[in-house]
């Protein structure tokens, strides 16, 4: 390993905020030195007994790590769970069980004694774990990250913009984000600074005009010197960033003196990108079947390209393991690991020791191979989902693929669905009738984002003051199906990048089964036909 010629993160202190400045050291760290000295009997800490514990075991049956196929033909094998939930012995041969003792017999087994005390940065075993992960995977650039748990990138992205930002000051973000990590600022004055997109994500040209062009008095705060990113899978978008676009923006905030915070729950989420149903028929497995090779076609995490120490990763088990784990972890330097475990030690200390232990006997049981053996299988199966959503989507508008122009497909373009005579088909830029919506076939994630097209579109200005998006959106929920509306995701609420004549939606092939979603394409295409005055 070449961790020797990498060098330690630098310091970057000057980022801190003054409620972090004003955190003082843990009164307890003082104590440390004493607590790892044999035969020191500790009478410091107000801990309970653990005799004192209810629960004398907890264990649980666990799925293996291949339970999922890496078969790409499209099968809905969520629905597998199920049945051999309600009829299978085969279920029950794809399970091992795991079990946690309140006292164990080696200090390297995970403990309840140990897991539902008092305790710092969460259980040794999980750090290892994370430690070796992170290595292995995300493969920083500088050799002293820290590893910290946290319960999931929701308290992860509070306790980063609490550590980083003050009041008053704004940070960098795309155009259109996640609602709850500006539900995390806006109530503290702080202000989201939206850069432009593209289909690769943040535009690195926007940014750089946007930092050297920034105008303190007419912009009312300083130059942000935080950035809040999610460039896999982005949420809304779907889009994921190229290696290329991130060491651009790597090295502008190099320039810019910048902290990237990376909040990345889909990174495991990446799929190759959208071949249409036509194309791919004689496919029946990804392109990957060894893990190493899976691993190396992932676009790296900007620790990767970290050689300073200025990215803050969030990663989160909610999308592969579960969300009510409330259980994820920051990678960042040593500096910034301690502010971030001060910030956490006055709200919800180390995540539920329940759930970590669990989760932590989970992957030590599965080990490394198997765990990324787990989140290939989960690729998969939203690959398959992705595609049969936005096969689904083409069916249901006659979306055809030019196989003249395979390019045009096989590039993640943007699609656009235009209206001709009686029909709406697909077709390249300009080249057939009334243009209804686009969209760029998402390459992670679970979010269809569709930019629908509202200025040749009759029913639109049919009812009222309100905008086509939100009239559009009311009629298919009336229909029975809900999905997002775009607006609530500009970064910029008050001016969205967008104007009447384009609305948005974000739409979710994540959690329905495969005949729901139909039912909900079919609701979706039916009732935007009858808005745009198309008919089959
Ligand atoms: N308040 C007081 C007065 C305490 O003594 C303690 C625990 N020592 C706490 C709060 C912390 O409680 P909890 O473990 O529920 O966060
Ligand atoms: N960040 C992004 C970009 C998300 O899309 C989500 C979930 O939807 C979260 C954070 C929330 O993650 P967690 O469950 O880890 O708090």
């Amino acid at each position: 390993m070449a961790s020797e010629k990498r060098q330690k993160a630098i310091d970057l202190s000057h980022h801190l905020s003054d409620l972090s400045r004003a955190r003082g050291v843990s009164p307890l760290k003082g104590l440390a030195k004493y607590f790892g000295r044999p035969g020191v009997i500790s009478l410091a800490g107000g801990l309970p007994n653990p005799a004192y514990f209810p629960f004398n075991n907890i264990g649980a049956d666990v799925l293996v790590p291949d339970s999922f196929s890496l078969n790409t033909t499209g099968q809905d094998e969520s629905s597998l769970s199920w049945f051999w939930k309600f009829f299978g012995r085969a279920g029950k041969e794809r399970t091992t069980s795991i079990s946690i003792p309140k006292f164990s017999e080696t200090t390297e087994q995970v403990s309840l004694a140990v897991a539902l005390q008092y305790g710092g940065i969460g259980l040794r075993q999980l750090q290892a774990f994370l430690n070796e992960f992170v290595e292995k995977v995300y493969q920083p650039a500088y050799s002293d990250f820290s590893i910290l748990v946290h319960t999931g990138n929701t308290d992860g992205w509070s306790r980063v913009m609490q550590t980083l930002i003050n009041p008053g000051e704004s940070f960098l973000t795309e155009e259109w984000t996640y609602t709850s990590a500006l539900a995390t600022t806006n109530p503290h004055g702080m202000h989201a600074v939206p850069i432009p997109m593209d289909k690769d994500g943040m535009s690195s040209t926007d940014l750089r005009s946007i930092l050297a062009g920034w105008d303190e008095k007419a912009r009312g705060c300083k130059r942000p010197h935080v950035m809040y990113t999610v460039p896999v899978g982005q949420n809304p978008c779907g889009y994921t960033m190229s290696s290329i676009r991130k060491k651009e923006i790597y090295n502008i905030c190099v320039e810019y003196d910048i902290i990237i915070v990376e909040d990345d729950p889909y990174y495991f989420m990446q799929q190759e990108d959208y071949v249409p149903k036509s194309e791919r028929s004689s496919q029946s497995t990804g392109k990957y079947v060894n893990e190493a090779d899976w691993l190396a076609s992932l676009s790296p995490s900007y620790l990767k390209f970290d050689y300073q120490g200025r990215v803050i990763r969030l990663d989160t088990f909610s999308k592969y393991i579960a969300p009510g784990s409330r259980l994820g972890w920051h990678t960042c330097s040593p500096l910034f690991a301690e502010r971030l475990e001060r910030q956490g030690e006055t709200s919800t200390q180390t995540p539920c020791g329940f759930g970590q232990s669990l989760v932590t006997q989970l992957l030590t049981t599965w080990k490394y191979d198997g765990y990324i053996r787990w989140l290939h299988g989960i690729a998969v199966q939203y690959k398959n989902r992705r595609d049969f959503f936005i096969d689904t989507f083409g069916d249901e508008f006659h979306l055809v693929p030019s196989t003249s122009n395979i390019g045009f497909w096989k590039d993640r373009q943007v699609f656009d669905a235009y209206a001709k005579s009686k029909k709406c088909v697909m077709a390249e830029k300009g080249e057939l009738g009334t243009k209804l919506f686009s969209f760029v076939p998402p390459s992670a994630g679970m979010f269809i984002w569709l930019k629908v097209h509202f200025e040749n579109c009759p029913g639109a200005n049919a009812s009222g003051a309100e905008r086509p998006e939100i009239q559009l959106w009311v009629k298919i929920a009336e229909a029975g199906v809900v999905i997002s509306p775009g607006w609530f995701f500009a970064a910029d609420e008050e001016n969205p990048p967008t104007d009447e004549t384009e609305g948005h939606f974000r739409i979710s092939f994540s959690y329905a089964d495969f005949e729901t979603l139909r039912k909900a394409v079919k609701i979706i295409a039916n009732v935007m036909k009858e808005f745009f005055r198309v008919s089959d």
